[in-house]
């Protein structure tokens, strides 16, 4: 699936006839330009760095139209507070680091392909979508991990 541009969803909510403020197209801009899922506490922090103020409760409003819009979509980790991503980023997994919180994406082609076989042959289920992310430690907190050992 093409990953959609900045230009066609502020389009396409154009000519669904939406208003399409300063914040919520620097909103859009945003998802575009995260690598990888964010909470609106991270949203909220973005916009501050590009001296957009919205308040808590708009920012919230925000969030949920453009999750009504299929804009974007919740992705729920081992955390209190959702994330939030393009909704129509190609399929993939995420990597969690559980020291330093980063979180990595990453796609897999014919993903799970032998498992949702399996599925089907053993349970008679058809297999439309799946998640699965990783927990542990990434790349960059080992190296740090190991550079505090050699010391
Ligand atoms: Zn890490
Ligand atoms: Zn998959």
């Amino acid at each position: 699936m093409p990953q959609q541009n900045l230009s066609s969803i502020v389009s396409i909510l154009k000519t669904k006839g939406f208003r399409l403020t300063l914040a919520r197209k620097q909103i859009i801009a945003i998802f575009e330009q995260t690598k990888s899922p964010i909470s609106v506490d991270d949203l909220n922090l973005e916009l501050h760095a590009k001296s957009i103020h919205v308040n808590k409760s708009t920012l919230y409003r925000e969030v949920e139209f453009l999750v009504e819009q299929k804009v974007i979509k919740p992705v729920q980790f081992q955390e209190k507070n959702k994330r939030y991503e393009l909704a129509d980023l190609a399929h993939h997994h995420h990597l969690i680091c559980n020291h330093c919180g980063n979180i990595e994406e990453f796609e897999v082609e014919n993903c799970l392909l032998e498992l949702k076989t399996t599925v089907s042959r053993d349970h008679g289920f058809t297999v439309e979508d799946h998640t699965l992310d990783f927990y542990g430690q990434c790349s960059n907190c080992q190296k740090n991990k190991l550079t505090k050992l050699a010391n």
